[in-house]
């Protein structure tokens, strides 16, 4: 959790923000990606806004994290082949823009290549 007030994260789940939702579960919520970086790139996203980063979802709520793992795993079924890539980007400089945990599951087209 940030001091700047709710993540964009938390308003989409607030139904704030509009977003493309595959998955609302009482715990977790999908969505497709706004700037999508593979033919299917969906955002797994734990609802508590208690964690920033995958270290501390680990440590706070490894329930929770093995639960959105089996989760991304269900979508890469249901919306491509079954192959996903799973992205945590922790810190700054690994490229995290969003401050409340969250995975990209990078599925569909990987053997072409699109992936950064
Ligand atoms: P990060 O860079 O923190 O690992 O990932 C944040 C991701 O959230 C980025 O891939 C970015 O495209 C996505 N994103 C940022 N704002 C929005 C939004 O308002 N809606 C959706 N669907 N995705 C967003």
């Amino acid at each position: 959790m940030t001091t700047d007030g709710p993540s964009i994260f938390t308003r989409i789940i607030g139904g704030e923000i509009p977003a493309d939702v595959v998955l609302d579960t009482e715990r977790l919520i999908a969505f497709r990606d706004i700037a999508p970086q593979a033919p299917v790139h969906l955002l797994v996203v734990p609802k508590t806004d208690a964690y920033a980063t995958v270290a501390e979802l680990a440590a706070g709520d490894p329930a929770l994290l093995a639960e959105l793992v089996a989760t991304a795993s269900a979508l890469a079924a249901e919306h491509a082949d079954g192959d996903y890539r799973l992205v945590f980007n922790s810190g700054p400089a690994a490229g995290q823009t969003v401050f409340h945990v969250h995975a990209h599951v990078l599925a569909g087209g990987l053997e072409e290549g699109t992936l950064a």
